[in-house]
């Protein structure tokens, strides 16, 4: 029987996770696996937070507090907003696909980069909306040209600072610029996914412009500077307006009991982040020496992972990492992503590399 899909829908395709570990294990029978494919944190969650899931146990048969109460208060106080200005995701993909379907008619347009996070496109084009896509300029978002590719059907335009893969940074001033050409119509959004590892002074303060009361939204995560990736919690901040809005879509228990208990005690945690922010600075040091002594070009990273051009097909030389039980991220072309990971853990991925180049 012939199905009917929506020729957006069918345009799709699904979208690749870095691999599982155990994935890597079952198919190649190996012991040991080194994944550096997904940006996660080495260190793992606060203990904090794993002693918060323990006592999480005793009310898994009720439904989740689907205001999330707690955390919710937690977060507009680091954040100096107010509670109804936070929302909450089932990671923050999925704050992304609400604010595709909430601001999108069929035909309107979202500006974003062309090496951006690829869920983007993939949410706007689920809404039936057309991804306007601007190249970066030496790696970075091209803000003044992303501002002219603004149109009357422009509705979202994003914004991922750090990007993710080129680790990249656009600054306050470059950011300042691009809302001043920035219409009303437009929500712009920050997706700070790895702003807690930023170290430039330059880096924006997105928040601020929140609180202006601008149209935009911030959106960040406990996935990766956390660790809580497994459990799938992210929020948005953004003016109280836009935040009724995503609320009409948003499934009542989106952010479930233990992600919001988890989240809670992590969030309390400033060592466990500090620490975090220790080792990956140490690791970043490390990972790019290592490849500049290889002879490449590491493209400096505020983030936590770092995006090289390999000098040759980027897929082969993944493939025969894997070989090596190590995951890491082929984007395109000769350009692979590897995220920093611990000391020893980088060490293998660099002589893994070395292996790997050597017998070729
Ligand atoms: C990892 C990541 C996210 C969010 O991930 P969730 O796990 O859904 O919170 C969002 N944006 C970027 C750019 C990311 O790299």
């Amino acid at each position: 029987m012939p199905l009917k899909v929506h020729p957006d829908i069918a345009s799709l395709s699904p979208y690749v996770p870095g691999k599982p570990i155990e994935e890597l294990q079952r198919e190649l029978g190996l012991a040991r696996v080194i994944k550096l494919a997904s940006n996660e944190n080495p260190l793992g969650p606060s203990p904090k937070a794993l002693t918060a899931l323990r006592e999480g146990h005793e009310t898994l048969h009720r439904y989740p507090d689907g205001g999330a109460f707690r955390l919710r208060e937690a977060l507009a106080d680091r954040c100096k907003v107010t509670s109804d200005q936070v929302i909450l995701g089932n990671g923050s993909d999925e704050i992304l696909g609400l604010l595709a379907r909430t601001f999108l008619a069929p035909g309107d347009e979202a500006v974003m980069a062309d090496q951006t996070f690829v869920i983007y496109k993939m949410e706007v084009t689920a809404a039936h909306g057309k991804p306007v896509i601007v190249p970066l300029k030496q790696w970075k978002h091209d803000l003044p040209a992303m501002a002219d590719a603004i149109t009357d059907r422009t509705r979202l335009l994003f914004l991922c600072n750090p990007n993710n893969p080129t680790g990249t940074m656009v600054s306050a001033e470059e950011v300042e610029r691009l809302l001043a050409r920035v219409p009303a119509h437009v929500v712009v959004v920050f997706d700070e996914a790895y702003f807690e590892y930023v170290r430039s002074p330059q880096f924006p303060d997105s928040l601020a412009y929140v609180k202006q009361g601008r149209n935009v939204i911030v959106l960040r995560t406990f996935s990766k500077i956390y660790g809580l990736a497994g459990l799938r919690i992210g929020y948005g901040v953004a003016t109280t307006e836009i935040v009724n809005f995503l609320n009409r879509l948003r499934p009542p228990f989106n952010a479930n009991s233990l992600a919001q208990r988890a989240a809670l005690a992590a969030l309390g945690d400033d060592d466990h982040v500090a620490r975090s922010r220790t080792v990956n600075a140490a690791g970043m040091e490390q990972v790019v020496k290592g490849l500049t002594d290889l002879g490449f070009a590491p493209i400096p990273s505020e983030a936590n992972f770092i995006y090289v051009d390999i000098g040759r097909d980027g897929r082969t030389v993944f493939e025969a990492l894997l070989r090596e039980g190590l995951i890491v991220r082929h984007i395109e072309g000769p350009m692979v992503r590897v995220t920093v990971g611990l000391e020893e853990e980088n060490r293998e991925f660099l002589a893994a590399l070395k292996r790997v180049l050597h017998s070729r």
